[in-house]
């Protein structure tokens, strides 16, 4: 009898889908990898868990035998009494990204369109691709502010799903209410609008009161995490506040179980302990203004950021440049092929130690890249 592996090709193998294979890897961050003394590439925070969310997670420890809650009853009550809304308003997910990627399976089928600024977060191109969405990638402006009319006319029929991010991977470039009103009246109803908002912890002065806008717009869909302000990166919690019926779609999408048991109960003990999460962004922001007004005095050309980040705009070969001059001093920021570096902000010595790297703008080769 014949057999049937003998009738195959030999190169027949599981294959995974092209578009799956044409995905740019998510680079993450050295700092887990490498033994840097300064870790600044993943803008994770750089203050040890709070006592009492270490403690929430020992408690749970104890416990992971059993399932955690599926739907994260507790957690989800818990950021809804936060922030005004009710539970049925929430859903969560492993990380923020996680809860992204549980919305584009939502809202877009095959084909379908996905709307962002560019340069922004890394995750929402392959995630779209992924679901097998189209992204529509639309040029940040050149003071690196979102192009919010050039967003608006690029939604077609095909549009599902618009992401703004504010503060903005990997920029710090907030939007402003008045052009987040402005936009949102130029949007059909029928598309979701999702606002990224997983560094608003540290924006100052005046922002976007996003929960004012999502009880004004009911297709907008706000996402947070735990992950950078909250310091939770290696938990993994996050999530979004959506109109009911959207956000029981989202939990429809949800991985079961894909909120662990210590994961929950740290957002809850996190979302307890405000007033230590508030010292601590406090602390960034005046870092971050000190730090920025260090480097323009030095004549490097830095947006405003609104985020526990700062970014410096360069060529390929100014980026090469910074980062090797980083690297000779154990610093390890994060790199944008043709965009620019991204430095995350952390205690003052070791903010210190990168001023001190680029206190001579002349070591390095002038102008700033424009190519976007
Ligand atoms: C870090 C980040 C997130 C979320 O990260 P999670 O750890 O998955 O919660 C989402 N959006 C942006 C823009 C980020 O920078």
């Amino acid at each position: 009898m014949l057999c049937m592996t003998s009738i195959l090709p030999v190169t027949s193998v599981p294959e995974v889908r092209a578009a799956v294979a044409g995905l740019p890897a998510y680079v993450a961050g050295k700092s887990a990898q490498t033994a840097v003394t300064a870790a600044l590439a993943s803008n994770e925070s750089h203050f040890p868990p709070l006592p009492s969310v270490v403690e929430a997670i020992a408690a749970e420890a104890g416990r992971i035998h059993r399932y955690p809650s599926m739907g994260a009853v507790e957690a989800r009550e818990a950021i809804a009494r936060h922030h005004g809304v009710t539970a049925d308003e929430v859903a969560a997910g492993p990380g923020s990204s996680g809860v992204l990627q549980q919305i584009i399976s939502a809202v877009c089928g095959h084909g379908d369109e996905v709307v962002f600024a560019w340069r922004s977060f890394e995750a929402y191109p392959i995630l779209a691709a992924v679901a097998g969405a189209v992204s529509i990638r639309v040029p940040l402006q050149a003071d690196e502010h979102h192009d919010l009319d050039a967003m608006a006319a690029a939604i077609t029929d095909r549009t599902r799903l618009v992401i703004l991010c504010s503060p903005n991977n990997p920029t710090g470039v907030s939007v402003s209410a008045s052009a987040l009103e402005q936009f949102l009246q130029s949007v059909p109803p029928r598309v979701l609008v999702v606002l990224d908002e997983a560094y608003i912890e540290f924006q100052r002065g005046p922002g976007v009161d996003a929960l004012d806008f999502y009880r004004r717009y009911p297709n907008l869909c706000i996402l947070r995490t735990f992950s950078k302000a909250y310091g939770l990166a290696g938990l993994r919690i996050g999530y979004a506040i959506a109109r009911p019926h959207i956000a029981e779609g989202l939990r429809r999408t949800a991985i079961p179980f894909g909120v662990n048991r210590m994961a929950q109960a740290a957002a809850v003990a996190s979302l307890a302990a405000g007033d230590e999460i508030r010292e601590r962004t406090e602390a960034v922001a005046m870092e971050r203004t000190r730090v920025i007004e260090a480097l323009r005095g030095y004549g490097w050309d830095v947006p405003d950021s609104q985020a526990n980040f700062y970014w410096l705009r360069a060529s390929d070969e100014l980026r090469e440049q910074l980062l090797a001059a980083l690297g000779e001093a154990d610093i390890l920021a994060r790199g944008y092929a043709v965009d620019g570096v991204r430095i995350t902000l952390a205690d003052a010595d070791t903010n210190n130690r990168v001023l001190a790297v680029l206190a001579d703008r002349a070591r390095f080769v002038p102008g700033s890249g424009t190519a976007r």
